[in-house]
């Protein structure tokens, strides 16, 4: 088995070594060695990098069968001495993220009676679980405040194995279900945890522990935390942030909130009065539309496209238009083409039969798109929209009751709604220097 020492030493970041086993099940490059200061992955805590002669350790890992540190590299060793180095500035990070953890959990154990049940440390983010259903922003304040206090007295942090008598007088933050010789860490006499991992020699070396966020979970609250070189490389950028927004908002960084505040308000008022404005020039344009619509009958049929507007400042157009009777809208935008109509009760409303028993069409409303739009367009000039023949399109036609559109060839009741369906097929649409898209 490999001897751990980085259980008593976690500063340790080059020394020698005898590589005994290389090989293994797979064709990684891998070595043990016969003691190593690489702390494999465990505990919620990253492996270490670094280098075995000219190999880069990529993973670190304990084997579970006999308990031995597995180096896991990316060239192959000879068995025999080797020069060990590890990367000291993720060492360093993970030793003051992980001691930080452990006076954030004790905080919060004593300012809101909130136990640790999980921890993970990450590249980016370092958070701790907690078993408490909510935790109240003075509390997470006060575990912050806390936890401060501790690293800036600079308190001293052990570890050692207890024997049973010493373990059974320490108070431990968690009893660990595990049998045998037991290795605690102690952070005076503030808090004491069974933990196997690397931590800083004093808490003064943290220097710092902010909380970012928390996140409520199923079981229980995630605090998001950062400490040492991670929590200050977080005040820079948000420092820089800051000074810059004072700059661009020409402020005081102690009025920014109220500057904000501001500008809000000032832009909620400035969208309702362009909002305003937009509906009364959609009033005068749907005015104008209309006035210009070509007639079929008492049919008025507007059609128009245009590059890059709105597509809702279209359909809010064609909306106006549709609430009048006897409207057909047919609008594009950039590759997209709609169309609307007014409902059908409105559409000929002095000339159909009460009396019919035939079916209506199931677009019965002003709609836009889909099969609306397609039914409108057959009712539109053959050379523009479709080449079918001009029976099946009548007998599909939406605007009218099945009965009323003659089959060709032969007249019957309707002819005369009939008549107002070719004429709308030879309507001309002129999109205005737009490609129109059926
Ligand atoms: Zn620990």
């Amino acid at each position: 088995m490999t001897i751990r020492r980085y259980y008593g030493d976690s500063y340790t970041t080059r020394f020698q070594a005898r590589v005994i086993e290389t090989g293994g099940p797979d064709s990684r490059p891998r070595a043990v060695l016969d003691e190593t200061y690489f702390y494999p992955s465990s505990g919620g805590q990253p492996h270490d990098t670094g280098t075995l002669g000219s190999s880069l350790v990529l993973d670190v890992e304990v084997r579970e069968d006999d308990g031995a540190i597995v180096h896991h590299l990316d060239s192959p060793l000879p068995e025999g001495p080797v020069d060990a180095s590890l990367d000291w500035p993720r060492r360093l990070d993970h030793m003051q993220q992980h001691t930080g953890q452990h006076i954030l959990s004790q905080a919060f154990l004593r300012q809101a009676g909130a136990p640790t049940i999980g921890f993970h440390l990450g590249q980016e983010t370092v958070s701790i679980d907690l078993e408490s259903s909510r935790l109240s922003d003075s509390a997470i304040a006060n575990a912050e405040t806390l936890a401060n206090e501790i690293v800036s007295s600079n308190v001293t942090v052990r570890a050692w194995i207890p024997d049973q008598a010493e373990l059974a007088a320490l108070a431990l933050r968690k009893t660990p279900d595990v049998r045998g010789p037991l290795r605690v860490v102690g952070i005076g006499d503030f808090d004491f945890s069974a933990c196997g991992g690397t931590h800083v020699a004093a808490t003064g070396e943290i220097g710092l522990i902010t909380v970012l966020r928390t996140e409520r979970l199923s079981r229980g609250m995630r605090v998001e935390f950062l400490a040492g070189g991670r929590a200050r490389a977080d005040y820079a950028r948000k420092h820089a942030l800051v000074r810059e927004l004072s700059m661009a908002l020409t402020c005081a960084p102690s009025e920014l909130g109220a500057s904000v505040t501001r500008l809000s308000t000032a832009l909620v008022e400035a969208r309702r009065q362009i909002g305003a404005m937009v509906e009364r020039e959609l009033d005068s344009e749907a005015g104008r539309q209309l006035d210009t619509a070509q007639r079929v009958g008492q049919v008025r049929v507007v059609a128009q496209a245009w590059e890059g507007r709105a597509i809702d400042e279209v359909k809010g157009l064609a909306l106006r238009m549709t609430t009048l009777p006897g409207v057909i809208v047919l609008l594009g935008v950039a590759g997209r083409a709609l169309s609307w109509c007014s409902p059908v009760r409105k559409m000929f409303p002095s000339s159909l039969s009460r009396s019919s028993t035939a079916p209506w069409p199931r677009w019965d409303r002003g709609k836009a798109g889909g099969a609306a739009s397609s039914r409108v367009r057959r009712a539109l000039p053959r050379s523009n929209v479709s080449r079918r023949s001009s029976s099946r399109q009548q007998a599909s036609s939406p605007f009218l009751p099945r009965e009323a559109v003659p089959a060709a060839g032969r007249s019957r009741r309707g002819d005369r709604r009939a008549g107002s369906v070719d004429r709308a097929r030879s309507l001309d649409l002129a999109p205005c220097g737009a490609r129109w898209h059926p």
